[in-house]
């Protein structure tokens, strides 16, 4: 591990700008700063970009903008050279197993891949930072924080799993979500397909450690629903932090992306936050105002972020009868995407809920507990491997 090289602390003299963390977060941050005309360097632990992924697909949400999220992307000076496939048409799976399908005249979401290989989302934005200037410097664990840099070295606790199978199929491009205790405890399922390739996921929020018999059922359960071959298939593990209210700013430091808590808590749409805040963190720092991106922060995305809190309480309270509910007004809007819309706007409700849902998601039971030692789980690897605080003693 090594503390960040001397020469690369603060700015004001003309020296680099330190950013930790290759993700979405860092390297948004890295693209905004090079091209305000700082100096840049990004420093990874890994030996490339998107480490942590498995080249599986996840969906760029298109439903909190007011535009489109390409546009968004494009306006922070992020260029869309990573593939993408917008999907206008989404199958839900009720808890009883109704089917319910929507659709919408602008995407639902782009998806994209994610991993260290040509055309995933990571790869574009590298070659974009690399692009724009910005030096990265891969197998650089950086262990004290650099003063005046930004924090983008993603979650720093795993409150959710998700578990899956990328493969090779020649199926059609399609778009599915299930939603049952019964495959994802508290959580989700899904099957996505675009191009000759598949992801099929398991992402559960309680019980990690019947990982195997989740993911097990979830395939089974996509198979008999819908029709497609797996072949090549590929088992990757993952996780995320969903807890609310974490450090955004320590001294002048400034923190963005998961590093942040920025995650969408009901279904873990993480990308565009991350992407979003690390440019307003580099464009604080470039703009020589970083006093101010707390609260840019908060108007930008703090309304989305308890509005996701309260979303996420309310269905791990009510259960499969939340999901139903769900379904059922989707069923009933005109534009299913413009409810997803409301649905995750801030309102008077989550403005009152809130407190009770942060105070629920921060105490939660660990439900992915280490009952015993020497637990090959992806919660219990994720949870030592990645060096994060085992929270269990
Ligand atoms: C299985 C799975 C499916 C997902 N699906 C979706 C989806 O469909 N849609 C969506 O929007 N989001 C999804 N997400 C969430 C999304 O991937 C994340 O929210 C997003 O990648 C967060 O970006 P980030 O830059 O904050 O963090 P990360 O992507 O985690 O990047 C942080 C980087 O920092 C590096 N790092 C860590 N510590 C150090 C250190 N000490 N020194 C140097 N470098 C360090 C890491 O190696 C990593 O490269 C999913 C996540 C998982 C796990």
């Amino acid at each position: 591990m090594s503390a960040p090289p001397a020469d690369t602390l603060r700015d004001p003299a003309g020296r680099a700008v330190d950013v930790v963390g290759a993700g979405p977060a860092g390297l948004a941050a890295a693209i905004t700063l090079a091209r305000g005309g700082r100096r840049v360097v990004v420093h990874e632990r890994a030996s490339d970009v998107g480490h942590r992924f498995h080249h599986d697909f996840q969906g760029l949400e298109n439903w909190t903008t007011g535009g489109d999220v390409l546009e968004d992307l494009a306006s922070m000076g992020i260029e869309p050279t990573f593939a993408h496939t917008p999907f206008f048409e989404t199958t839900l799976f009720a808890p009883e197993g109704r089917t319910h399908v929507y659709r919408s005249a602008r995407p639902f979401y782009y998806l994209v891949r994610r991993g260290p290989v040509a055309g995933t989302l990571d790869e574009a934005l590298k070659q974009q930072a690399l692009a724009a200037g910005a030096e990265l410097r891969f197998n650089d664990p950086v262990r004290h924080l650099p003063d005046g840099g930004i924090v983008a070295d993603g979650p720093h606790g795993s409150d959710v799993i998700a578990v899956g199978y990328v493969f090779d199929t020649d199926a059609p491009n399609g778009a599915y979500a299930a939603l049952s205790d019964r495959l994802a405890p508290q959580g989700y399922a899904y099957l996505l397909i675009a191009h000759g390739r598949g992801t099929v996921a398991s992402c559960m929020f309680a019980d990690f450690h019947r990982e195997r018999e989740y993911l097990e059922r979830t395939v089974r359960f996509f198979q008999e629903r819908v029709a497609f071959t797996m072949s090549a298939p590929r088992r990757f593990g993952g996780f995320g932090n969903f807890r609310p209210a974490q450090v955004v700013q320590r001294g002048g430091m400034l923190y963005s992306g998961e590093a942040a808590g920025l995650q969408d808590a009901l279904w873990g749409f993480g990308m565009g936050s991350a992407m979003l805040s690390g440019h307003l963190a580099a464009s604080a720092v470039v703009g020589g105002a970083a006093a101010r991106y707390p609260a840019e922060l908060r108007t930008r995305l703090g309304g989305l972020s308890r509005a996701g809190a309260v979303n996420r309480y309310l269905y791990a309270r009510l259960g499969d009868r939340g999901y139903r509910h769900l379904a059922r007004r989707l069923d009933a809007a005109r534009d299913p995407r413009a409810w997803l819309r409301r649905h995750y706007h801030p309102s008077w409700v989550s403005r009152a809920l809130y407190p009770f849902a942060a105070h629920a998601l921060r105490h939660r039971a660990d439900a992915g507990a280490c009952l015993e030692a020497g637990c090959d789980c992806t919660w219990c690897r994720c949870t030592h491997d990645e060096g994060l605080r085992c929270r269990v003693g």
